[in-house]
């Protein structure tokens, strides 16, 4: 395949608000004319703001926006061959839909005839002949978005730049609409930027896609790229479910986690310490005495294709997918595939703990109810009059169908003799030194390893509690 040169680059672009805040730090991309590329990413995370620096609404605070290989940081929206769709449909309800579509051309003093051929030609694109007259109060959700579309293509933009267009509409819609992005995708041969915050609208419609965290780029691929190999904790968390365990490299392709020793493929140095990250679709169940690990069925979910079952082996837990269902209460084996193991070095030993959500939906860890609370940590979400949670979309979320996944920093956790004072207690079961510090690792009563940086020197085998205060920890949700 011919190599296509980019129509977009972003060089080192950040954008810092008035108030200081860095919505966007240090973004590097390159786009290829003609590609797919979808923003994927939780609420508040910059991808509003990076397509408007794109689109040129708003202005870095520093580097550079190339299209076509020419600057254009500082240039006008209107001067730029680019045109946004944006999940409200902001059409004009006292225009028919050919005014709507046509107010653009018209501004720009397009002939009459000639408006009249490109109008006719979007609304074939869209599926939308012969609405011409229709006023947009008697069009459904669906096919306002679609003459929304329909009016930014109209310019024949050579970017198409999509801000959560299908966040509104309902499930079966949503389907629907994002096959017809597609092939509308692959008959106008543009470039598409897409932005959503759903993975799997992510995965089946991108030929690239960026998956950002907190303003910053977390790792850039191929959907396959991106749900085969995640760069790191954050990526695998948020793409499909994954099983995600601390865990320290006990031999050469050898790898403990989760309660057991494990064969992999990664060849990674003894001693080093790891995020295992195993895919439910990856846990073979097997008889008690054949397993890996071993672990007591605690729930089992029909899932129309296959069944979720959740495995609890020691105080860790195993999310498995099997086409064969299980009862709870019964005592099963797991292994892994060595090739389905994927470690990843724990660069910053970032501690990564899964949370509980209580029966009065207050976030619980070891028994101890965090200060902190759902609508908190999920960005946009609020509680309706009678109590029901409600994402930022205005859709219900169920709490007990999502999983809270915190981490805090090494750094950010104190260690003190005084155990009941700790979030969880345990034993130093590894030090360090560092330098100007110790690391520890604690093998905790959870059953986790933590890793603590301390200035202190404990000993081995020493009984610690873990202060671990809310503040210092990010929470991650997966829906
Ligand atoms: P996303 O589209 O990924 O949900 P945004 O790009 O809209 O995220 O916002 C990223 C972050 O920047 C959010 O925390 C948001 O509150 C903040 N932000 C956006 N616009 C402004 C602004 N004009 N002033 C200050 N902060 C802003
Ligand atoms: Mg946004």
């Amino acid at each position: 395949m011919e190599q296509k040169e980019n129509i977009i680059e972003l060089r080192h672009i950040t954008k810092t608000f008035e108030d200081g805040f860095h919505a966007v730090s240090d973004f590097n991309l390159e786009v290829k004319r003609g590609e797919f590329v979808t923003f994927l990413g939780p609420s508040g995370c910059g991808k509003t703001t990076t397509l408007r620096m794109i689109a040129g609404f708003d202005i870095p605070t520093e580097g550079e926006i190339l299209l076509n290989g020419k600057p254009i940081t500082k240039l006008p929206p209107n001067k730029r061959p680019i045109n946004t769709v944006f999940q409200r449909y902001a059409l004009f309800p006292h225009m028919n839909i050919f005014e709507n579509i046509a107010f653009g051309l018209k501004q720009k003093k397009v002939p009459d005839h000639v408006i009249e051929k490109k109008v006719k030609k979007v609304l074939e694109l869209v599926d939308l002949e012969g609405f011409e007259k229709r006023r947009v109060s008697t069009l459904s959700g669906g096919q306002q978005q679609r003459v929304a579309i329909a009016r930014a293509v109209v310019n024949e933009p050579e970017i198409l730049l999509l801000d959560e267009p299908l966040g509104a509409l309902d499930l079966k819609m949503r389907k629907e609409m994002q096959l017809e992005l597609k092939a509308m995708h692959k008959e106008l041969g543009i470039t598409f930027i897409y932005v959503t915050h759903d993975q799997e609208e992510a995965l089946t419609m991108s030929d690239k896609i960026v998956v950002m965290s907190e303003g910053k780029t977390q790792q850039i691929g191929t959907p396959e790229d991106i749900y085969n190999e995640p760069k790191n904790a954050f990526v695998a968390d948020f793409i499909g479910e994954s099983n995600i365990f601390n865990g320290i490299m006990t031999g050469r392709l050898k790898a403990r986690f989760c309660g057991g020793e494990f064969a992999c493929v990664d060849d990674v140095e003894e001693g080093t310490h790891i995020t295992a990250v195993v895919r439910p679709e990856d846990v073979i169940l097997t008889a008690p005495e054949d397993g890996t690990i071993r672990g007591v069925v605690t729930s089992v979910i029909f899932k129309g294709m296959h069944y979720e079952i959740a495995v609890e082996s020691g105080k860790n837990e195993m999310v498995v997918q099997s086409v064969k269902a299980a009862k709870p209460g019964e005592l099963v084996g797991m292994k892994v595939d060595p090739d389905n193991i994927h470690i990843m070095i724990a660069e910053d030993h970032t501690n990564i703990f899964a949370v509980e959500i209580n029966k009065s939906h207050r976030l619980e860890y070891n028994g101890t109810v965090l200060d902190t609370s759902l609508t908190k940590i999920i960005r946009g979400s609020r509680r309706s009059e009678d109590g029901t949670l409600l994402d930022a979309a205005g859709e219900e979320i169920d709490p007990r169908r999502i999983r809270v996944i915190a981490a805090i920093g090494p750094g950010d956790i104190k260690l003190t003799d005084h155990q009941d004072e700790g979030l969880v207690q345990g034993y130093i079961s590894n030090l360090i030194y560092k330098g100007d510090h110790y690391s520890y690792v604690i093998h905790t009563d959870m059953g986790q390893d933590f890793v603590v940086n301390d200035e202190y020197l404990w000993n081995m085998d020493d009984q610690v509690g873990l202060i671990m205060p809310v503040e210092k920890m990010t929470f991650s949700v997966k829906r």
